[in-house]
Formats: C-alpha cells, sequence, structure tokens
C-alpha cells in the first residue's frame, strides 16, 4: 500500500462501541475498505449509566441511528438533581424541537451502531480477540485470534484497557482511570424513577454522585461513581450498599424494585491529552485515549466524536503524519479545551460548600434552571464559556437531535 491517505485504502478498527463504529460509519461513507474486530458478540452489555447527551444525540443523529431502531430508547425532558443538602432541584429541558437527552442500555445501542456500520458497508467480525500489531512505514499489521491482517491504518477504539496501546509499549504504569463506577439494572422501579433523571450528590462522594435513570418497560440504570483519588475501590461496595438505603434515594427506585443480577463496576478514564492519540498510522479514540468527561464521567459522546475525527483525519490526509496532525487538532479544538473547563469545574464540586453554591446559582430563576439542565447535558455550550470564541447566536435556542 502507498504512503498516501488520499485514495480510499484499508482501515482496521479494534472495538466495536460507540468509538469504533462511528469511526467505520464515516469512513466507509468516504469509500474507504472497513474491517472491525471485536472479541464480543453483539448484542453484548457495556457497564455505562446509559445516558445520552445533546452532544451523543446529535452525532448519533449524523451516523444515521434512528431511536426507532434501539429498542429501549427513552427520551429524557426532567433533570432532578438533590444538593449535598438534601434539597431536590428541578431542571427542565426544553421541550424541542428535537431531543435534548435520552437513555438507551449500551446493550440496544450499541448493537444499533453495530449494524449501522455493516449497513454502511464494514465488514464487522465479532468474536475476534486483537492479540499483536505492528507498525511500519508503508502498512500496519495486526494479529488476532483469527489471523494476520495488513490495513493502511489502524484505529484503536478498544475500551478503557487498550490492549493496543499495551501491546505498543504505551500504557502508562498503574494506570487505572479517573473514575470508578457501580451500576445495577432495577426492575420494576417506581413511577418517577421510570421517567425521570435522577442525580443526587452525596456529601461524602463529592465530586462523585449517584445516578438513577430511567429505561422503559418500568426499569432504571441505577449506579454511583467516585473519583480514584478520593476513594479507593475497595470501599466502594461497603459505600454502595449504603447509597441504596438512604431514604431519600430508596423511595425514588421504590419499595417494590427488584434487583436485576448484579452490580458490575468499572473505571472511567477522563485523560485526554496525556495519554497517546496517535502512534504513526494508529489513532487511539474514545476510551482507549481517555476521552471522558472528567466532571461527570460521560463518554460516549466522546467517543463518538474521536471516532469521526480519527476518521475525518484519515479521509482528509496525504500522509501518516498529517492524519495524526489533524485528528491531535480536532482533538483539542473540539474535546481539550472543554475538559479543562470541566475539570475546573469539577473542583468547584468537590467540596460541599462549592457543590451547594453551584446547584443553588444554576436553579435561581426558571431561566437558570432551563439553561443549566440543557447546559449540564448538552457539550456546546459548557465548551462555548471556556472559549468565547465559539459563541454563537443560537447558543441557547439550537434545536435538539432528531428534529
Ligand atoms: C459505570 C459507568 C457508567 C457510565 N455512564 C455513562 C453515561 O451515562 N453516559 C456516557 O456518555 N458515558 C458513560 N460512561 C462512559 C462510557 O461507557 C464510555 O466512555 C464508552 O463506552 C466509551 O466507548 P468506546 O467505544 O471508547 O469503548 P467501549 O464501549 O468500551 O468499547 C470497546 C470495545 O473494544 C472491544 N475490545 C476490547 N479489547 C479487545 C480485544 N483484545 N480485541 C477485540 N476487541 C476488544 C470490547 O469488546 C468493546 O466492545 C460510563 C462508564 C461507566 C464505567
Amino acid at each position: 500500500m502507498s504512503e498516501t491517505g488520499r485514495s480510499p485504502g484499508s482501515v482496521l478498527i479494534i472495538g466495536a462501541g460507540p468509538s469504533g463504529t462511528a469511526a467505520a460509519i464515516e469512513l466507509c461513507r468516504a469509500g474507504h475498505q472497513v474491517t472491525i474486530v471485536d472479541k464480543a458478540t453483539f448484542p453484548r452489555d457495556k457497564c455505562c449509566g446509559d445516558g445520552l447527551t445533546s452532544g451523543a444525540l446529535r452525532h448519533l443523529d449524523h451516523l444515521g441511528v434512528h431511536p426507532s431502531s434501539v429498542a429501549s430508547w427513552k427520551p429524557v425532558t426532567d433533570v432532578r438533581i438533590t444538593r449535598p443538602s438534601g434539597a431536590e432541584m428541578h431542571f427542565p429541558l426544553p421541550r424541542g424541537p428535537g431531543q435534548f437527552a435520552a437513555t438507551a442500555t449500551r446493550m440496544d445501542l450499541d448493537a444499533a451502531l453495530v449494524d449501522q456500520a455493516i449497513a454502511a458497508g464494514a465488514d464487522v467480525r465479532q468474536g475476534v480477540t486483537f492479540e499483536g500489531i505492528e507498525l511500519y512505514d508503508d502498512r500496519a499489521v495486526v494479529t488476532t485470534d483469527d489471523g494476520v491482517t495488513t490495513a493502511d491504518w489502524v484505529i484503536a477504539a478498544d475500551g478503557m484497557w487498550s490492549p493496543t496501546r499495551k501491546a505498543l509499549g504505551l500504557a502508562p504504569d498503574g494506570y487505572r482511570g479517573e473514575w470508578h463506577a457501580f451500576r445495577q439494572y432495577f426492575s420494576n422501579v417506581s413511577e418517577r424513577a421510570a421517567n425521570e433523571l435522577f442525580v443526587w450528590f452525596e456529601p461524602e462522594i463529592l465530586p462523585g454522585y449517584v445516578w438513577c435513570f430511567p429505561l422503559p418497560d418500568g426499569r432504571a440504570n441505577v449506579g454511583f461513581g467516585v473519583l480514584r483519588s478520593t476513594h479507593r475501590t475497595q470501599e466502594m461496595a461497603g459505600l454502595w450498599r449504603d447509597l441504596l438505603t438512604r431514604p431519600h434515594i430508596a423511595e425514588i427506585i421504590g419499595a417494590n424494585a427488584e434487583p436485576e443480577g448484579t452490580h458490575k463496576a468499572w473505571p472511567i478514564p477522563a485523560r485526554v491529552g496525556e495519554l497517546p492519540l496517535t502512534a504513526h498510522r494508529l489513532f487511539f479514540v474514545g476510551d482507549a485515549t481517555g476521552a471522558c468527561d472528567p466532571m461527570t464521567g460521560e463518554g460516549i459522546g466522546q467517543a463518538l466524536q474521536t471516532g469521526m475525527g480519527a476518521a475525518q483525519a484519515i479521509i482528509e490526509a496525504a500522509s501518516p503524519a498529517e492524519a495524526a496532525s489533524l485528528y491531535e487538532a480536532s482533538t483539542d479544538a473540539e474535546l481539550a479545551v472543554d475538559m479543562r473547563f470541566a475539570s475546573t469545574l469539577g473542583n468547584v464540586l468537590k467540596t460541599r460548600v462549592g457543590a451547594e453554591w453551584s446547584l443553588r446559582t444554576a436553579g435561581m430563576t426558571g431561566w437558570t434552571s432551563r439553561n443549566f439542565a440543557r447546559w449540564l447535558f448538552e457539550d456546546y455550550p459548557r465548551a462555548v464559556l471556556g472559549t468565547p470564541g465559539r459563541w454563537r447566536k443560537d447558543l441557547f435556542t439550537q434545536p435538539g437531535a432528531y428534529s
């Protein structure tokens, strides 16, 4: 294969989660030959809160994943946040046009993304595990448990532990993510839990929080996340039992709620710009490059965005060096600045006083409540505060996704 990326070349993507499939769809649309390998067989579960921000929704809309193709899709219009003092606040999202927040199980969402990648023309090889990689001037050679594949480009979309990063000797020693989070599905939850989205800022876990996100059929995704710098993972099982019995949380989940199976826990990497983004003709995307939000731990929107960003760099560049600099520049412009801003705000939420003050301020008037909810779920308005250069006239009036 030639060194230039202008004529459509072959791309091997490791991982078929949101970041890998988003990259695949964009590349197939531009005429590239795309193969994805994933060790899992879809539909597969992924430990997650299942919350979709406006940013994630806009990307899914662009990628052609329609809510009707995701069985557990549930639009969210009302957010309830409880301050450390115990006061509950109501933050309504705009009533349209379009959707500003939604939930969908990762079992369903990721399977729909895989279907969309296949429909776009990607060859998705499920149940195939990545084993090793060699990067040459003119190609990459990837070994899986199914054989050896040569490609012009590689995208590592293989999640938090990124075996590709490890195989290349680029994994930082002892790195285990910035956050650690627990998730448990419940069925037969209360009417409120089945329809509204709850977040509790409990004093002992700040800036972490407990969530209860609604799903169809009387189900909810309940969990909590803490910073690794403030909590040891060994304490988390005890904390989880304690949090679930707190009356204000137990009441919302509902007296008749039934846990489905056992809870799961998984790390959340929020370090974009500090983990490697590129290695010659290889691009790290999503959790593999630590792209989660340092304040909220959300990462689906960022996974989709980095996947599309890497794809765009491959589509536009004339050489690996140019592709790397295009991808680095787009990640910095679209994500890293927002992340630094979110990190600063995360520091305010670390203390009880800071969390009380910021949530009280957000709920001062109807306008601030409506726009705070939007601000929480929409990446763009938050980013603009950190980067006034991106201010647009329709900042608070832009319609939601699928409008
Ligand atoms: C408890 C919890 C709650 C969260 N809640 C939210 C939320 O509500 N909203 C939100 O936006 N984000 C949330 N996140 C973050 C979100 O889950 C991730 O940011 C997102 O899944 C990243 O997508 P990805 O495509 O980069 O990686 P993944 O979704 O992890 O996909 C990686 C893929 O790589 C495959 N893979 C791994 N190793 C190999 C191998 N050796 N060979 C082949 N394939 C391999 C895996 O099977 C997997 O399919 C949460 C995370 C956690 C842990």
